[in-house]
């Protein structure tokens, strides 16, 4: 499924070419999603010994599929990232390791090196249908089927069964695979009454809107494919940063930060 990056390319390169305060960052986000096709690819192409879903085992091809995401911060990155880039790709091989197995067992959105290596290859493992080992998570409703990470954006869309409403479907920050959710609900703690659950917009992203939670002060950005069909959801998150800061100034947390740290 390649097609799956180069739509993602596609919408940075187009949106980070009109004049928007967000140029900066997608122009950036547009050079990382490159590099992690190319590391989708080499997960995608490998054939002996083919990867088992068990970090500890497929570290040596993880870690040596990182250099080209490495090398792509450095060049293209904000400079406090460009310099961490350029420390790991000087460091041992066993701290870049590290970094890895604890995103692995213990994912923090802050850790964005391992977190932009390991999701190409977790979207690589859900395709071929590998389990991943090692994250037993608590599950719940608002946790990724597959590998137990946290909502990074929702879309709505259109879908036969149900069309006039529009599905929910939630976009996993971990391994970029989606699940259906419900529509009026919470994605961080559950919450289902209407008068806790706070839906806002800008006419500036007239397709976007912030999902948040009065209960647990936690949101989630929401794109309306119905709206606009050839948005891209994780794309379209970082275009509409502005958002990001409005829901920051008004007490809201972010569910996960996206890659570029919004
Ligand atoms: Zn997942
Ligand atoms: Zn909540």
């Amino acid at each position: 499924m390649t097609d799956f990056w180069n739509d993602q390319i596609e919408r940075a390169d187009y949106l980070a070419g009109e004049l928007s305060g967000s140029k900066d960052l997608l122009t950036f986000y547009a050079q990382l999603l490159r590099a992690q096709k190319e590391i989708y690819e080499s997960h995608r192409h490998r054939n002996n010994p083919s990867l088992s879903g068990d970090l500890e085992t497929d570290l040596p091809a993880v870690r040596s599929s990182m250099t080209v995401l490495l090398e792509s911060v450095a060049l293209h990155g904000p400079e406090s990232l460009a310099n961490e880039a350029q420390d790991l790709l000087n460091a041992e091989p066993d701290v870049v390791a590290q970094k890895l197995l604890d995103y692995w067992r213990t994912p923090a959105d802050t850790e964005f090196f391992a977190k932009a290596t390991l999701q190409p290859y977790m979207r690589w493992l859900a395709e071929a249908r590998i389990t991943p080992v090692g994250r037993e998570f608590a599950r719940s409703e608002s946790s990724c089927p597959f590998c137990g990470g946290k909502p990074q954006v929702s879309f709505l869309q259109s879908k036969e069964s149900n069309a006039e409403s529009g599905n929910r479907d939630l976009i996993c920050a971990t391994c970029l695979c989606s699940w259906q959710f419900r529509r009026i609900v919470c994605a961080s703690c559950g919450e289902e009454r209407p008068a806790q659950l706070g839906y806002f917009h800008s006419p500036e992203f007239d397709h976007v809107r912030i999902e948040a939670c009065l209960s647990c002060m936690r949101y989630i950005k929401g794109v309306d494919l119905t709206r606009l069909g050839h948005a891209v959801p994780l794309v379209d998150d970082i275009h509409s940063a502005a958002l990001d800061l409005w829901a920051g100034e008004h007490g809201y947390t972010k569910i996960e930060l996206n890659l570029v740290g919004l």
